[in-house]
């Protein structure tokens, strides 16, 4: 590959680092020469295909010229930042040439704002479009759509694409409008609203006829900010609960706030890395527990406790809050109180309910299935367990207990179960 090449290719997957919305990018880690390979923060991410596959993507940007100036963001307008941006062509051979070396499954393309929304996602749709057409690439695609994008536009990616997305960025529009003047919710829910509808069509489409072309067949997906403004994480779940209801919407990704623009006083300016990190975690554990646990937003935060507490996970979080909840028979438990336990994932919980059907489950048993007995005891009635429940050992113990495990003494009465 030409050097001038090279160059642009490393400008323009380092100012897409940012993104999460595909997750593994980032890390580096050099080899101190004992090793095999090194990770680079930028350049190949991994993504999740339609059907489960993990695949390892190009992450670039088309451009990070930028008409706007987020004030987040380090491709802003104002940053005084090496610029650089890939002609069509150019970004349709280094993924071509990429994907035949085996180096990548596919491409995760976004942009800065090139004149305006609409002459950047004519470009982007120019690269998918010769990659499918011209040169009957099948690897993957997740193209970023560009905030304010039209309807027409949006419909044609959509047709070239595996998946596309949008990224809200801020949860609340007031934050949105004082860091990001240039966007509103309107610009992020307008093409979302496009995709829903052009998903839908399509559906409708191949119902009657079954060669109609199908429309970003993985979904579409968002990326929201946390940290950078003032929104607590029940505003961001109970957001992230309305975009779930909404048809196609297959993730949502939290993005710990990064301060990359230090000198802009409309942003924070101390932030504790470690903390966004658990902070971001946390929103991931509480996203899955809306996603496959049945719990809704409100069980998870509410106006009392608008924040997630970082030492523990929000389910064993949630069972503390309710101890009236619990203990739980899991011989005769529905399966919606069984996934609730704390120790218990969907796995286990489907096992216990198709087990319980030959014969009454015992303390083995649930651990053959893969119940972690170490949470699970304080919430589960069993006749092999001593008494010794949350409602005996109040809840306050059994956070101490499984937060900071060496500080509480086990009481007399409790047994050794070897676990
Ligand atoms: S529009 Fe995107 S690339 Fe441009 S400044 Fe805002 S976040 Fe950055």
């Amino acid at each position: 590959m030409k050097d001038k090449l090279l160059h642009k290719l490393k400008v323009l997957a380092e100012s897409a680092k940012y993104d999460v919305s595909c997750s593994s990018s980032g890390v580096a880690r050099k080899n101190n020469g004992s090793g095999l390979g090194n990770a680079s923060a930028w350049g190949v991410c991994h993504s999740f295909t339609e059907d489960g596959r993990c695949v390892s993507l190009l992450k670039v940007l088309m451009t990070n010229v930028c008409l706007y100036d987020c004030a987040y963001c380090v491709n802003r307008r104002s940053n005084d930042v090496e610029r650089a941006a890939f002609t069509p062509e150019e970004l349709v051979e280094i993924t071509l040439e990429f994907y035949r070396r085996n180096y990548i499954d596919g491409l995760f393309l976004s942009s800065g704002v090139l004149k305006s929304p609409d002459h950047t996602m004519e470009r982007m749709i120019r690269v998918a479009r010769s990659l499918r057409t011209v040169h009957g690439f099948q690897g993957y695609i997740h193209m970023k759509t560009i905030p304010g994008a039209s309807r027409a536009l949006v419909y044609q990616a959509g047709l070239v694409v595996d998946r596309l997305s949008v990224n809200l960025e801020i949860p609340l529009e007031q934050d949105l409008k004082r860091l990001a003047p240039e966007k509103d919710h309107q610009s992020v829910y307008k093409p979302m609203h496009f995709i829903q509808q052009g998903m839908q069509q399509s559906l409708e489409d191949r119902k009657k006829f079954r060669s109609a072309p199908r429309f970003a067949p993985a979904g579409q997906s968002t990326q929201m900010i946390v940290g950078a403004a003032g929104d607590n994480d029940r505003d961001i779940l109970h957001l992230s609960s309305s975009l779930y209801q909404r048809s196609g919407m297959k993730r949502v990704y939290y993005s710990g706030y990064i301060p990359v623009n230090t000198y802009d006083a409309r942003l924070p300016t101390t932030t504790v890395r470690e903390n966004t990190l658990k902070r971001e975690n946390r929103l991931y554990q509480a996203d899955w527990l809306m996603r496959f646990y049945q719990f809704s937003a409100t069980e998870i935060v509410d106006s009392g406790q608008p924040y997630l507490e970082l030492d523990m996970d929000p389910k064993l979080a949630w069972a503390l809050r309710h101890p009236e909840q619990f203990p739980v028979d899991v011989n005769t438990a529905d399966y919606a109180m069984i996934l609730r336990i704390p120790g218990v994932g969907v796995k286990s919980a489907k096992m216990i309910v198709a087990a319980r059907r030959h014969g009454r489950l015992t303390l083995s048993g649930l651990k053959k299935i893969g119940v972690v007995l170490k949470r699970a005891q304080y919430f589960i009635a069993n006749n092999e367990l001593p008494h010794f429940t949350i409602q005996e050992a109040t809840p306050e113990y059994v956070r101490r207990a499984l937060t900071e495990p060496a500080s509480v003494r086990p009481p007399s009465q409790q047994l050794s179960l070897g676990f």
